[in-house]
């Protein structure tokens, strides 16, 4: 490490270790080093410039296409002349507090044209992040406690989630997405009226799917705010209560079939796992095995019928477009389910 008056110069490296041939698989030969000068964000109130001697490799093959290559890290990206550190902490600069890059350049002792290089595609990517989370569809509320160490007792925050799906995959399906939005502090219906209405009309008109805890206070908030939209309790808090459900059912049956508790050799009980497996994950053993159970354990099909409704409202979160999924779950409530399950869509109608 060297310090002057211009800054502190850092020598770094990557630990030694055993590399492959990126083409080939062959294990490399070390070809020497190759000096880079990164610049990363200062301390002390000086700015530092790392001397990275970057290894080069060779491959032993000679009939090899990949002749020779230098090292990679997560410590800077290709051909930058800054570290990543350096370019994420300029980009929150610059959309988080009113500065100019030049005068994160001067932080950096740098031209603000070698900056603006660096930074601009990492700045157009965070930017379009932004945009993209203008256009939130489906809307999630979440209580969590927030542990503090100390004297301070715990606190309740609401956890504001983006479930808007991603366009469908390959193979057709969406999987449940959930990216954070905000954090506030407070669990109440209040709390997050306030949040919706600092998200201006625009934000809250394009909200089809509000997706909530089980939790009166975030469903008057959401009826107060989001007129338009669907509520739902999400999937986490679905699965809780319809596996709840689903178990309550077997216990019942088991006490009416045998006159007391399950037992372990008993066929619901031995079923008990299987019956909250989603339907998709059963193997062909699995299901054949769940199938016996039941025929020898759930005379009356009450089991039966409970495990279809709740492989059905599984299934009902999986569905690409948000709107199948109102549906169905409206389906499968007219069908009578079991009441706890009256949950499954939370407003005015529950
Ligand atoms: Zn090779």
């Amino acid at each position: 490490m060297d310090r002057s008056p211009a800054g502190l110069r850092l020598n770094v490296e990557t630990d030694p270790g055993i590399v492959f041939c990126p083409a080939c698989g062959v294990q490399a030969v070390a070809d020497g080093r190759q000096q880079r000068l990164l610049h990363d964000i200062g301390v002390f109130g000086v700015p530092v410039l790392l001397v990275w001697s970057r290894r080069t490799w060779r491959c032993r093959q000679h009939s090899c296409p990949q002749v020779s290559w230098g090292e990679e890290t997560q410590l800077a990206p290709p051909r930058k002349h800054f570290t990543t550190r350096a370019i994420t902490w300029a980009v929150n600069q610059l959309l988080t507090r009113d500065v100019v890059i030049s005068a994160l350049a001067r932080d950096l002792q740098v031209g603000w044209r070698t900056l603006w290089k660096a930074i601009e595609g990492p700045l157009q990517e965070r930017l379009k992040e932004i945009s993209d989370q203008a256009s939130v569809e489906a809307l999630g509320l979440d209580e969590h406690v927030w542990r503090h160490c100390g004297p301070h007792k715990n606190r309740m925050i609401t956890g504001v989630v983006d479930h808007t799906r991603p366009k469908r995959g390959k193979d057709g399906k969406t999987k449940p997405f959930a990216r954070l939005l905000d954090v506030q502090v407070g669990r109440s219906g209040a709390v997050a009226e306030d949040w919706l209405a600092s998200q201006g009309k625009e934000f809250a008109s394009k909200i089809r799917i509000a997706a909530i805890d089980p939790y009166r206070g975030y469903a008057n908030a959401i009826s107060a705010t989001l007129k338009e939209a669907d509520m739902v309790v999400d999937i986490f808090h679905v699965t809780k209560l319809a596996s709840q459900a689903l178990d309550e059912v077997r216990r019942r049956v088991q006490q009416d079939t045998l006159g007391r508790r399950g037992h372990a050799k008993d066929p619901l009980y031995r079923a008990r796992r299987l019956l909250l497996t989603g339907a998709n994950h059963l193997t062909e053993k699995m299901a054949t095995k769940l199938d016996a159970l039941l025929q020898e354990g759930d005379p009356n099909w009450e089991v039966t019928i409970t495990w279809t409704v709740y492989q059905k409202l599984i299934d009902a979160y999986q569905q690409p477009d948000s709107h199948d999924m109102v549906t169905l779950i409206d389906a499968l409530k007219d069908l009578g389910v079991p009441p706890a399950w009256s949950e499954a869509r939370g407003g005015a109608d529950s």
